[in-house]
């Protein structure tokens, strides 16, 4: 078995003040800790703000988003804030396996209509506001594919489940539809075992990596429920996160042999040839600035402990 590969699930700390240094600096820490597909590190701020402040129809008033009016893509993909951080990314290091995550229309909209959905659209029931954020965020994903990039689609309010999950999930279809589906994953976090969230997310077309946490107090009991997903007839790979990103020292930080049992499980459960690659389970942009390098290490370690078998 070839040894499984590493990623995060994108976001970082900010490591520095000038961005393009501070980009340069969450390569090479990623890097350095052996991870094999490395994220644009989010440097410029968290996965809602990157959205809100730049689609037409978005705003943010006082650090809280909201909804203006429709949502559209302004000017063109190329112009958006992730895609130029790729295109730098890109142009210093030209082979780099390199993910870029974007933030599905659930997500972005319910997040940005808690405060207000605007008079453009119907109240957050109004399905055409998460349909036009879908085509907003189309061309921005289009874009990064076309700079080699892998895409994720992060969609963690998913888990919360809603009546119409079977649409609010093919709009992840509609997001990926033409972009190349080895290169295309969503992450959900929490648990996906409720209101046929995971068995939605196998019925996916345009997406072949279903991201999933296991090791987080909620996460934990996705265990129970992988092995009825059915990856591997589904045509699915599994993104396995497999240690936490809410310890608070580091003595609460997941071993290379917890990591190393997760990974086992998850292998049990979908097949060892369907993972696709083990991250944390989450984001790591909160999460003690300290603790950081700890975690990855450790995931690090874990992994090729697995590998050796
Ligand atoms: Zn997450």
């Amino acid at each position: 078995m070839a040894t499984l590969r590493t990623t995060t699930i994108g976001s970082l700390y900010r490591f520095r003040e000038d961005l393009l240094e501070s980009i340069d600096e969450a390569i090479a820490f990623q890097s350095s800790l052996g991870m094999d597909i490395i994220s644009d590190g989010e440097q410029r701020t968290d996965m809602v703000s990157y959205f809100a402040e730049s689609l037409s129809g978005l705003s943010v008033s006082n650090g809280v988003p909201f909804i203006a009016d429709k949502v559209e893509l302004k000017g063109d993909a190329s112009d958006f804030s992730k895609v130029k951080d790729l295109a730098y990314i890109r142009s210093k290091h030209p082979d780099m396996d390199v993910k870029v995550a974007i933030t599905g229309p659930t997500t972005l909209g319910m997040t940005c209509g808690s405060r207000s959905a605007g008079s453009h659209y119907g109240g957050l029931r109004d399905f055409t506001l998460y349909e036009d954020i879908a085509d907003a965020l189309a061309p921005i994903a289009e874009s990064l594919a076309d700079l080699g990039a892998h895409v994720q689609i992060d969609e963690p309010f998913l888990s919360q489940g809603y009546g119409d999950i079977k649409e609010r999930v093919a709009l992840l279809d509609r997001i990926a539809d033409g972009l190349p589906v080895e290169r295309t994953s969503v992450h959900v976090c929490g648990y996906v075992g409720r209101y046929g969230v995971l068995s939605h997310l196998m019925r996916l077309e345009n997406v072949s990596v279903v991201s999933l946490g296991f090791a987080g107090r909620q996460e934990r009991p996705n265990m129970d429920v992988l092995g009825d997903a059915r990856f591997s007839d589904n045509g699915k790979l599994l993104g396995a996160g497999c240690i936490a990103v809410t310890p608070m020292s580091e003595n609460e930080v997941g071993d290379a042999e917890s990591v190393c049992a997760l990974l086992e499980s998850t292998a049990r459960a979908v097949g060892p040839d369907s993972i696709a690659y083990a991250h944390p389970d989450c984001g790591l942009r909160v999460t003690g600035k300290s603790l950081v390098a700890i975690i990855l290490r450790n995931l690090r370690a874990g992994v090729d402990l697995f590998g050796r078998g």
